[in-house]
């Protein structure tokens, strides 16, 4: 019995023993991770190694104590999966531990575009602006050839992925070029020229929509042409609610020889508005003819005119404030009265005029009682400040008292020794407004064709004499 217990005794010892000198004299290594055991870096970023730290026993063993060797896959500059293994040399014995690295690219590509917005067609619905886009990743490099587009809801949608499924999208917004409008339009002239008992043949319009596609409106044509009589002809086309076209033909004798192509034919009308102005607008009016007011303010209860005229499509310039010639004492007072006249006409037409004409022409020697030599500095003055004067190479004579029937004949046989007939007439004179409706009657009839001066019209210039 007593054999038993000692064995025991024995045995508990030596445990015990083993049990001290593990406790006291084994190593228990611990090999530790600095960092995450598992760790993801952006890539093209650099990788910082943490390290390990060695352990006996709980208590951290210097570094001196033991070498590292490091063997590692990694590549910071391409996606994957890799490790690191560390192998840990301590008193002979190697310990082996391994970091996995995670190098992802979580960096979206980016689109770039040359426009914000494009423009679609209305009637091709076609896009019709230039886009142009590129995607770049900062990991895979240029993947425009990876952009999708989708057109949805009047947005273009660009999508492109990178290699890491970054996705980027870039919305362009579509703008519908308005729905153009209808067109109406002539087939052939609106000036037909026919020899009197020749045919006119009727040339038609056009009518489409915007995107020139035929409309079926039926067209109304009303008006007659009798080529058995000199005259001209007004015919007038009509369709749903669009502007009415006209076309004017002109059947006219042959024997008379006008050029018609090139001869036109510039009416003036000077010193009003006055008493007679309204009754020539009118008669303009009836034949359809532009012409040119060369204003002043000599008659203040017509000034209203000039906007009338201005309206109706006539041109008005300038002519004079006072109409008296002490204007031409001086430079000063010239433009003086100039300028007054400029800002009548600015107040009932809306901008100034740079065309007009010297009281008594470029050519008058009235002048020279007042300023020896003012019209050569004026007529180059006002040239080189960009007004445009005027003279006259027809006069109709009703400034010096002609008649009717003497106004007429100047003019008609006046007008058929120019090719650009700038004529002379007063819209003051009644003798004037009397004649205008059988001088147009006639000039009309023959095919002579009328314009009203702009600042690149002939300008009949006279040679100046002061
Ligand atoms: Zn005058």
């Amino acid at each position: 019995m007593k054999k038993v217990v000692l064995v025991i005794i024995i045995v508990f010892l030596i445990s015990l023993g083993i049990g001290a000198y593990l406790l006291l004299f084994n190593d228990h290594i611990e090999l530790i991770l600095n960092g995450e055991k598992e760790i993801t870096i952006e890539v093209n970023n650099e990788y910082k190694d943490l390290g390990i730290t060695l352990k006996n026993n709980n208590k951290e063993i210097p570094n001196n104590k033991y070498t590292i060797n490091k063997k590692d896959n990694l590549d910071t500059n391409k996606t994957g999966n890799y490790y690191i293994e560390y192998t840990i040399n301590y008193k002979n014995k190697d310990y082996n531990i391994t970091r996995n690295i995670k190098v992802v690219d979580t960096t979206p590509p980016t689109i770039e575009v040359n426009m914000e917005e494009v423009q679609k067609d209305y009637c091709t619905n076609k896009i019709s602006s230039d886009l142009k886009y590129t995607a770049n990743d900062n990991y895979d490099g240029d993947i425009t050839d990876k952009i999708e587009t989708i057109e949805e809801n009047d947005n273009i949608i660009l999508k492109v992925k990178d290699s890491s499924n970054n996705e980027t999208t870039k919305i362009i917004k579509i703008n519908y070029k308005e729905k153009p409008s209808n067109k109406f339009t002539l087939n052939g002239n609106n000036k037909v020229y026919v020899p009197i008992n020749g045919t006119y043949k009727e040339s038609g319009t056009k009518y489409t929509d915007g995107c020139g596609n035929k409309l079926n409106d039926k067209v109304k044509i009303t008006g007659e042409v009798n080529t058995k009589e000199l005259g001209t002809y007004k015919l007038t086309y009509e369709v749903n609610d669009e502007k009415t076209l006209t076309r004017n033909i002109i059947v006219y004798d042959p024997s008379t020889n006008i050029k018609t192509s090139s001869k036109v034919i510039y009416l003036t009308f000077d010193d009003g508005p006055g008493y007679y102005t309204n009754k020539i607008l009118n008669i303009l009016d009836k034949y359809n003819v532009k012409a040119t007011f060369f204003v002043t303010h000599q008659f203040p209860s017509y000034l209203s005119l000039i906007k009338t005229e201005h309206e109706k499509g006539h041109t008005v310039a300038l002519h004079t404030y006072t109409h008296k010639y002490d204007i031409y004492t001086s430079v000063d007072t010239y433009l003086n009265d100039f300028n007054k006249m400029n800002e009548v006409i600015k107040e009932y037409t809306g901008s100034y005029t740079k065309l007009f004409r010297f009281p008594g022409g470029s050519s008058n020697t009235v002048s020279k009682s007042y300023n020896k030599g003012i019209m050569t500095t004026l007529a180059n003055k006002m040239q080189e400040d960009g007004y445009v004067y005027f003279d006259w190479n027809v006069s109709s004579g009703d400034a010096s008292g002609a008649g009717s029937s003497k106004i007429y004949n100047n003019v008609i046989n006046g007008v058929k020794k120019c090719d650009k007939c700038v004529v002379l007439m007063h819209d003051i004179k009644s003798t004037t407004a009397n004649a205008l409706d059988d001088i147009l009657n006639t000039l009309t009839s023959n095919g002579y064709t009328f314009d009203s001066l702009n600042e690149n019209s002939p300008t009949a210039h006279h040679g100046i004499n002061n």
